[in-house]
C-alpha cells in the first residue's frame, strides 16, 4: 500500500547510505527529495513541511554514532519521525471496551467499507477477546444494508438485533442497547447510516444516537484510496461528532498511502486498524512501527518471513504428531526432531519440555550430547538417500560406510544415530498404542 512512496523514500537514502561522511547539505538534499515524495504521495502540504523540519531539526543537533553511517542515521530519525507522525495513545488497536455492555459507533461515508469493517472487527472482538458481541445496523433507508449486515452476522457467528420494520435509527439504537444490557453482551456494534456525502441529516442524525449510548468508541470507517478527501471526510466527523479512531479500508489497494500519513497529524486521531480485503479476516491492527518500517521501503519481508516459518513449522510439527500417534519414527522424522531440538536450546531443553521424558534430558546430558553432537547427525542423515531415510532397515555394511564418508564421520558414528532411531521408533510404537497413547492424548488437546 505504500509501494510508491517507499521506493521514492528508499531511491533517496541509498544514495544517502552508501556516503561515508554527511554533509548539512546532503541533508538538506534528501529532505527536500523527502518533501516532494510525500506530496506525491498525497500527503497533505502542511504535513510534509512539519514533517520535514522535525526530522531537520533532530539531525542537525545529533552527534554522528560511530558504528553507522551518517546516512543510516538520518534513516533512523525519519522512521522515528514516521513513527511519532502515525503514533496514536496506548497500544496499537487497543479499544476501550471494558464496562459491558460497551457500544462502539461505526461511522462514515456510504461504500466506504463501514458494514464490513463493523463485521470484521466483530469477528476479531469475538475470536481474539473472547467477547460476546451484538450488532445492530441503523440504516432504514438502505434495507439492504442491514440484510448485509445480518447475513454476515451468520457468517462469523456474531448476533445481530433481529430488524423490525418502520423503526427510526434513534429506536433501533435504544432497542440494541437493551437488548445488549438483557442478553448479557459484552460489546455492542452501531452500524449507522452512510451518505455518499457528508450532509446536515446524515451528521444529526449520528449525533441524536450518539447522545443515546453515549459510545466508548466512535470508529471512523474510511476509504484509504480517496487519499487528502479521506482526511477531509475525517476532520469533518471529528469536527461535529467526535471520533475516537480511524479504520483506514482497502489499504490492500495501490493507494498513495499519504493519507495515513496525513490522518492522524491532521485530526489528532490515531488510525487504530486497516482494512487490507473484503473477507472477514482481513482486518489488522495500525502498527505505526511496521508501517513506519513499509514506508521507508525496508517492506515487511521480516513479519513475512516470520509468518512463512511459523506456519511451516506448525504443518511439520503436526505431520510429525500424527506419524508419532501411529508410532511411525524414520530417518526424516529424527531428522526433523534434531532440526528442532538445536533450535529449542539442545536436545536436554526440548526432552525436558516433553511430558514424561525428563529422565531422557538427563541421559542425554550424562552422555554429553551438545549442539555439535546434533548437528553431526543431521549431516550423516543428509547424507543418506531418500530412500534410506524412509526405510533405515537399508542400511548396509556398505551404506553405512558411504553414508559416513560423506558426513566425514565414522561408521560407529551411524550405529549410534541408527540405535537412536530404533529407541525413538520403540518408545513412539509404546507411546502411540491403545486409547491411553500418549500423544494420542497429547494430541487431544
Ligand atoms: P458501506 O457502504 O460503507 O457499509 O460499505 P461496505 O461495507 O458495503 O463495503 C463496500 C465494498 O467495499 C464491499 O464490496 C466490500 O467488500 C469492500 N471492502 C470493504 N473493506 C475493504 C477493504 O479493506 N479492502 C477491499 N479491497 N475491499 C473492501
Amino acid at each position: 500500500m505504500f509501494e510508491n512512496l517507499s521506493e521514492r523514500l528508499s531511491g533517496v537514502f541509498d544514495r544517502l547510505t552508501k556516503q561515508g561522511a554527511l554533509s548539512d547539505e546532503d541533508v538538506k538534499t534528501a529532505l527536500r527529495e523527502v518533501r516532494v515524495a510525500l506530496l506525491e504521495a498525497d500527503v497533505s502540504l502542511p504535513v510534509a513541511r512539519d514533517f520535514v523540519n522535525a526530522v531537520q531539526e533532530k539531525a542537525t543537533g545529533q552527534a554522528v554514532t560511530k558504528s553507522i553511517t551518517p546516512g543510516q542515521q538520518v534513516v533512523k530519525i525519519v522512521h522515528d519521525a514516521l513513527i511519532d507522525v502515525l503514533k496514536g495513545e496506548g497500544e496499537p488497536g487497543a479499544l476501550k471496551i471494558d464496562n459491558a455492555p460497551a457500544p462502539i459507533l461505526m461511522v462514515g461515508l456510504q461504500g466506504s467499507g463501514k458494514t464490513t469493517t463493523t463485521a470484521k472487527l466483530a469477528k476479531r472482538l469475538k475470536d481474539r477477546d473472547g467477547k460476546r458481541v451484538l450488532m445492530a445496523s441503523l440504516d432504514v433507508n438502505r434495507p439492504a444494508a442491514m440484510e448485509q449486515l445480518a447475513i454476515l452476522g451468520m457468517q462469523i457467528g456474531v448476533d445481530t438485533l433481529p430488524i423490525v420494520k418502520g423503526e427510526t435509527p434513534v429506536q433501533i439504537a435504544k432497542r440494541t442497547k437493551t437488548q445488549a444490557s438483557l442478553g448479557g453482551y459484552d460489546v455492542y456494534m452501531l452500524d449507522t447510516a452512510g451518505r455518499l456525502s457528508i450532509d446536515e441529516e446524515l451528521m444529526a442524525q449520528v449525533e441524536q444516537v450518539r447522545d443515546i449510548v453515549s459510545p466508548r468508541e466512535t470508529l471512523l470507517v474510511v476509504d484509504g484510496l480517496t487519499g487528502q478527501d479521506a482526511v477531509q471526510t475525517a476532520e469533518n466527523f471529528n469536527t461535529r461528532i467526535g471520533i475516537s479512531g480511524v479504520v483506514l479500508t482497502r489499504m490492500d489497494g495501490d493507494g498513495r498511502g499519504g493519507a495515513a500519513l496525513s490522518m492522524r497529524a491532521v485530526t489528532g486521531k490515531p488510525i487504530k486498524f486497516v482494512g487490507l480485503g473484503e473477507k472477514m479476516d482481513a482486518l489488522e491492527t495500525f502498527e505505526p512501527e511496521r508501517v513506519a518500517g513499509r514506508i521507508l521501503g525496508m517492506g515487511d519481508i521480516v513479519a513475512l518471513v516470520e509468518k512463512a516459518q511459523e506456519t511451516i513449522e506448525a504443518e511439520q510439527a503436526e505431520r510429525m504428531m500424527k506419524r508419532m500417534a501411529k508410532g511411525m519414527f524414520n530417518m526424516n522424522d529424527l531428522k526433523m526432531q534434531l532440526e528442532q531440538m538445536l533450535k529449542m536450546g539442545g536436545m536436554q531443553g526440548m526432552m525436558g519440555m516433553m511430558p514424561g521424558m525428563g529422565k531422557m534430558a538427563k541421559q542425554i546430558s550424562d552422555a554429553g550430547l551438545d549442539d555439535k553432537i546434533l548437528k553431526q547427525q543431521i549431516a550423516l542423515i543428509n547424507s543418506m538417500t531418500k530412500k534410506e531415510r524412509a526405510n533405515p532397515a537399508l542400511l548396509q555394511a556398505s551404506r553405512k560406510k558411504r553414508i559416513a564418508k560423506g558426513a566425514g564421520m565414522e561408521v560407529s558414528d551411524v550405529n549410534k544415530l541408527m540405535k537412536m532411531q530404533r529407541q525413538m521408533s520403540d518408545m513412539m510404537k509404546k507411546m502411540g498404542k491403545g486409547k491411553g497413547g500418549m500423544m494420542k492424548a497429547a494430541m487431544k488437546q
